[in-house]
């Protein structure tokens, strides 16, 4: 006979925990994974854990700046490279007809084995727990966040909390005129937090996004619109070993809207959350929906559409370019006159969703809340869009929540170090208004911040906090070491001046005069190393033993070395204004010839270094000079 009384049950059902991740989004997969690899004990506080590392938009990853953040979390030993090159189906270098400051990578995805491929890599994390419910609001005593308490009134402790809220703070969904609450289609919005944090004294702000509709890839005429291939060659994201390049690639395809599209949705505009008033958050002006382009760029006839495909096996398709949140009604009878689209079925409907946000000024270079100690945000609570943008910011919250709970210095990239390290130096002293996505113009050194050199400029780091592993941090002195033998033998190799003048047309114009080594031949933008080597036998024997990553990291930084080294100059100049340090303690009013405007900011930013300071929006140079001199330099 089975008697209950006989049976005791555990109350304690949670250790107390080193960090509390909230939300199992981009960011928190990278913050959860980065800590408990360095040794916290974990535990991922998230709504469904079906839905771990859900892809809310696009199925793609990287493209243009976001590629180059991929190959630096990579670098760093975060996962997001290595999760999207396992679930690829294709993959691009983007820009490779301009300067490799601009090549970016990007790939198109498996959505369902993107959050698989997640899902599996935080399981084999040991020290990392799971939780699945709707966080209510977090516990905190004496100005110190201690722990979090569930939507079913359960209270758990940690010495240090990560928000990871994404689209979900009082998400509200809008397709035409319906609204309804959601953090994402399907799923609840998170209720509580924005009310708490407010309470604590936090600001908060109110934007929007929206995405397309997805259709069924069957009833595409396909013969009608243009196909677009991956590479021929192509890469992938992680610069380890443990993921392959692709031997069979996915196409996308590309095709145009056109007036009548254009008509049939201007149809719906009265009936649009967005013209009506009842969206009140600002959008990604880069990321505009098709009623807003049409309505922007009133004097184009036709806007592009990529046609992507969901994965290797679905049949779902995302259109890429048609992010809308018309009437579903409109919505359908807009993309069936789309070239290739005239019998095509709708799966899911596009829609717009408005979510809270906290300017990211509330935060320190850790990404630590300055009103509550141990409490960090990342990713779009912090008022970005994307997922590469969550992701970087979460490893970084990650491991930083790591480090002052053993108190150990902070980790932050400066913005020559790292496309991370402008994005967060860009929140943190300029805050954002409107979704905020990262391009390579936001960065000044961009000729240093390259995807091909990510592993150089941050595997190091990464290998010292203990999250890159010994062997990669071999392959990057491999590669170094690679690239100045490749190096030394191109600059001990002299190259016959007929040989290249009768071989290379593209000298013409300026032929080469007298034997020169093949280091300073190709110093001239015109010629590349696969073409050199043609044409002397020598040179093309040196190419065995040598990667094709060797080969073209090497041959970057001869073209570009120039600019290489006036960038270092500058960055050293600069790097005595970092290395000032402004205490926390100082009064900004006590200086009375500062600008009323940059007491202001000072005051609302707290800057940590002169440098910082110089980066606040609305502060001058004069403001920052008679800073220096108040620092005594
Ligand atoms: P999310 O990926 O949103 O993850 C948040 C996680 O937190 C979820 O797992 C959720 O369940 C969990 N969570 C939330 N609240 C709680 C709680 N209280 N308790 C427990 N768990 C909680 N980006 C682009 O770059 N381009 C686009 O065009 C684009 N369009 C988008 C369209 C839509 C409709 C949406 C929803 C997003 C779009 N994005 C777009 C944004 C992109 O999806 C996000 O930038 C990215 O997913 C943010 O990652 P995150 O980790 O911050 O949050």
């Amino acid at each position: 006979m089975f008697h209950v009384e006989h049976y005791q049950y555990d109350i304690n059902m949670f250790q107390d925990y080193d960090l509390i991740v909230v939300g199992g989004g981009h960011a928190g997969c990278e913050a959860a994974a980065a800590a408990a690899n360095m040794g916290s004990k974990v535990l991922l506080a998230t709504m469904n854990m079906n839905t771990i590392a859900q892809m809310s938009c696009n199925p793609a990853v990287g493209g243009v700046a976001k590629g180059q953040i991929v190959r630096e979390i990579d670098a760093l030993g975060g996962y997001s490279g290595i999760i999207a090159d396992k679930s690829m189906i294709q993959f691009r270098m983007l820009n490779k007809s301009k300067g490799p400051a601009m090549w970016s990578p990007r790939t198109q995805n498996d959505r369902m084995r993107f959050a698989e491929e997640w899902r599996l890599q935080l399981e084999r994390i040991p020290n990392l727990d799971f939780w699945q419910e709707m966080v209510a609001g977090i516990i905190v005593e004496d100005q110190r966040v201690v722990g979090i308490e569930t939507s079913m009134g359960l209270k758990i402790k940690a010495k240090a909390v990560v928000l990871t809220n994404g689209t979900f703070l009082n998400g509200l969904i809008h397709i035409g005129e319906k609204q309804f609450g959601g953090g994402r289609s399907a799923e609840r919005a998170s209720k509580g937090i924005t009310e708490q944090l407010e309470e604590l004294g936090f600001e908060s702000g109110r934007m929007k996004t929206g995405t397309p509709p997805r259709v069924d890839g069957r009833s595409i005429d396909y013969s009608k619109i243009e196909e677009q291939k991956g590479d021929a060659q192509p890469e992938k994201f992680s610069f380890s070993k443990e993921t392959k390049v692709l031997e069979q690639q996915r196409s996308c395809h590309i095709t145009y809207t056109n007036p009548l599209v254009h008509e049939i949705l201007e149809e719906g505009f009265e009936r649009s959350p967005m013209f009506n008033g009842r969206i009140q958050g600002l959008g990604p002006r880069y990321c505009p929906s098709i009623e807003d382009k049409i309505n922007r760029f009133a004097e184009r006839n036709r806007h592009q559409i990529f046609v992507e495909p969901e994965g290797w096996d679905t049949v779902e398709v995302y259109v890429n370019g048609f992010s809308t949140s018309l009437p579903e009604d409109i919505q359908y009878k807009a993309i069936r006159e789309i070239e290739g689209f005239k019998n095509v079925k709708m799966f899911r409907p596009g829609y717009a969703i408005e979510y809270d946000f906290f300017p990211p000024t509330q935060l320190k270079t850790t990404l630590e809340t300055k009103l509550v100690q141990n409490l960090y945000f990342a990713g779009q609570i912090n008022g970005t869009t994307g997922y590469e943008e969550a992701a970087c910011q979460g490893l970084m919250a990650g491991i930083n929540a790591h480090l002052k709970i053993n108190n150990q210095d902070p980790f932050v990239l400066t913005r020559s170090e790292a496309y991370i390290g402008v994005l967060i130096d860009d929140l943190i002293n300029k805050g954002t208004d409107e979704p905020y996505r990262m391009f390579t113009s936001r960065a000044e050194h961009r000729i240093l911040l390259r995807q091909d050199n990510a592993d150089v400029r941050l595997t190091p780091l990464g290998h010292k906090l203990g999250l890159a592993s010994d062997e990669r941090m071999e392959y990057v002195e491999e590669k170094q070491s690679h690239m100045n033998a490749f190096m030394a033998n191109l600059k001990s190799h002299k190259v016959t001046p007929k040989h290249v003048n009768t071989n290379l047309s593209k000298v013409n114009s300026s032929p080469i005069k007298e034997k020169t080594n093949a280091y300073n031949i190709l110093k001239r933008p015109e010629i590349s190393f696969t073409e050199l080597s043609q044409i002397e036998d020598e040179l093309n024997t040196m190419i065995n033993g040598y990667s094709k990553e060797v080969i073209e990291a090497s041959q970057i930084h001869i073209k570009y070395e120039s600019y290489i080294e006036k960038e270092n100059q500058l960055i050293q100049k600069m790097k005595n204004l970092e290395d000032l340090k402004i205490k926390d303690t100082l009064d900004f009013n006590q200086i009375p010839a500062l600008s009323s405007e940059a007491k202001e900011k000072f005051r609302k930013v707290r800057p940590q270094t002169l440098g910082q300071a110089s980066r606040i929006s609305g502060v001058t140079p004069a403001d920052i000079s008679i800073l220096m001199v108040y620092l005594g330099r």
